[in-house]
């Protein structure tokens, strides 16, 4: 972390064009030395070869002089140079020699000249610089884009309009083990494992003659190769550009395998706390059940005792009656292993598993389950289903914790009422929904617990968890459903849920 902090700090002062200093101070003296010297030594030289002579032929030596400090030095250098040529010329060693007429003529002119190639050598000069400031702008941003580019944590591809690589950024060549120079050039496919490979061939090429766009300007989930054979999870998110008339497109991937991996995680996470939570619901009704068990069983065990009585010497009206016990003792034996039946499905711990079920057949299930040893403390339960919308696409356990959950804290609430009628009722909902109501006669939501009602450990009960509702919520919106809770008009609550409703044309052969 530290290392990205420091590159990205550096590349940001690289990145910050620095005020371009108007001109070095070394530059400038020496340009102003060589608008000096060079004049000096033309006349030297020229004294040497042509002896001292006012010629005004022999002003073409200060030529060269004046036209490199002019052109090069810029405008205060050729100026001096201009002046000091012009007066090495016309006044060596006093008065102007020659015609004074004609000399000051060609004097002037090459004073003309003089100036003009300052003037000129300035712009040329100012030109200079702003193309290298330019170009260190250029670098600096060049430099801030690499660093952005190597420091990004998604890669980055850029590949041309054939879907060629052009760019494969340091983070890419982690992710998909190979260096930058190994796949320039190579199309996209490379990194993709067949039958991906050549699909993605086809789409650039679809792209390119029809414009048919595929993922450009959206994201989706793809499949990665690295250079080892190994494939990953990637989400991949493409932009396109053009630059000098060329197409570009930019890829952002990122590795998903460690995110599937949380998900995954949590998703088992989660059914591992629906599954504890049946428990739960299960552990605290534990007792209440032996009770419901014990029933038929002791009916059983009278049945079977009555009728060893009779049969110790039994007559015609003995056997008869001891057919009907065996009867009832069948029934009962058959309902306490129904309980038994639905109390395994309901504890079992196993994949979610979504069918058409009947609500009808489900709530009256579950509201035995509820009930359980809720009957002795008088609670009435009304069941007023629709039978239009009894079919529901759940998977039925889920759904039955939901239900459960409804109900025993709406028996719960109750307690303390006079009167105690547990209401659950279907009716049509939006958009092809089933509503299903579970609702009581109780002491009504409490209002410290009103916003939260569905957020985890929210609970108002001296030994409540607290989870009921926030796992009810969560399984019913796995099932593209919605759960809120609403006050009772003659007090009490209200809970109501949404399940995508199977109608007629849905059923299919289902039947
Ligand atoms: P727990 O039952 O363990 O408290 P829940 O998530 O099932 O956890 O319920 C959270 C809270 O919502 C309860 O503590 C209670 O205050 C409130 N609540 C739930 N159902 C009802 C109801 N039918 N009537 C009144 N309050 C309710």
């Amino acid at each position: 972390m530290a290392e990205v902090e420091l590159r990205s700090s550096d590349a940001r002062a690289a990145a910050t064009p620095s005020a371009e200093p108007a001109r070095p101070a070394v530059e400038r003296t020496f340009w102003y030395a060589a608008a000096v010297l060079l004049p000096g030594l033309a006349f030297v030289l020229h004294r040497a070869v042509v002896g001292l002579s006012p010629a005004q032929a022999d002003l073409v030596f200060m030529v060269p002089p004046v036209l490199i400090v002019g052109g090069l030095g810029g405008l205060g250098p050729g100026l001096l140079a201009t002046v000091l040529a012009l007066a090495l010329h016309l006044f060596p060693f006093g008065p102007p020699l020659g015609a004074p007429g004609p000399a000051l003529v060609t004097g002037a002119a090459f004073g003309l000249i003089g100036v003009g190639m300052a003037v000129f050598g300035e712009r040329l000069r100012l030109a200079r610089d702003e193309a290298a400031a330019r170009t260190r702008g250029l670098m600096a941003r060049e430099a801030h884009l690499q660093s952005i580019l190597s420091n990004v944590p998604d890669a980055v591809i850029i590949a041309d309009a054939t879907g060629r690589i052009e760019l494969f950024s340091p983070a890419a060549e982690r992710l998909f083990g190979y260096r930058a120079a190994e796949v320039i050039g190579r199309p996209l496919g490379v990194l993709m494992p067949q039958p991906y490979s050549d699909a993605h061939q086809d789409h650039v090429d679809r792209y390119m003659r029809t414009g048919e766009r595929h993922i450009i300007g959206t994201g989706r989930v793809v499949v990665g190769e690295r250079k080892d054979g190994s494939t990953f999870p990637i989400a991949l998110s493409v932009g396109e550009m053009t630059s000098e008339g060329r197409r570009f497109f930019t890829g952002f991937v990122r590795d998903l395998t460690e995110r599937q991996e949380t998900e995954a995680q949590l998703q088992r996470l989660q059914s591992e706390l629906l599954h504890v939570s049946r428990l739960t619901a299960m552990g605290e009704m534990a007792s209440a059940l032996a009770h419901e068990l014990n029933q038929p069983l002791s009916a059983i065990a009278n049945y079977l005792a009555g009728s060893r009585r009779l049969l110790v010497v039994p007559g015609e009206d003995d056997l008869a009656m001891v057919r009907e016990a065996i009867d009832a003792a069948v029934e009962q034996s058959l309902r306490a292993g129904q309980i038994i039946r639905r109390l395994r499905d309901f504890v079992a711990n196993r994949e979610p598993e979504k069918r058409i079920e009947s609500l009808k057949t489900l709530i009256e299930e579950t509201s035995a389950l509820a009930l359980v040893g809720a009957k002795e403390s008088g609670v009435r339960v009304r069941l007023l289903l629709d039978p239009a919308v009894d079919r529901v696409f759940v998977d039925k356990v889920q759904i039955q914790q939901v239900l459960l959950n409804l109900m025993r804290n709406a028996i719960e609430a109750m307690e303390a009422s006079p009167q105690r009628i547990l209401t659950v009722a279907t009716s049509p909902g939006p958009d092809r929904h089933v509503t299903i109501e579970v609702s009581d006669t109780g002491s009504g939501i409490a209002a410290e617990i009103a916003g939260q009602l569905f957020q985890p450990f929210a609970t108002t009960k001296t030994y409540g968890m607290g989870i009921g509702l926030s796992i009810s919520r969560t399984i019913v919106e796995g099932h593209d459903g919605r759960i809120w809770a609403e006050p009772c008009p003659g007090g009490g609550a209200s809970f109501r849920f949404t399940l995508p409703s199977v109608v007629g044309e849905d059923l299919g052969d289902v039947g």
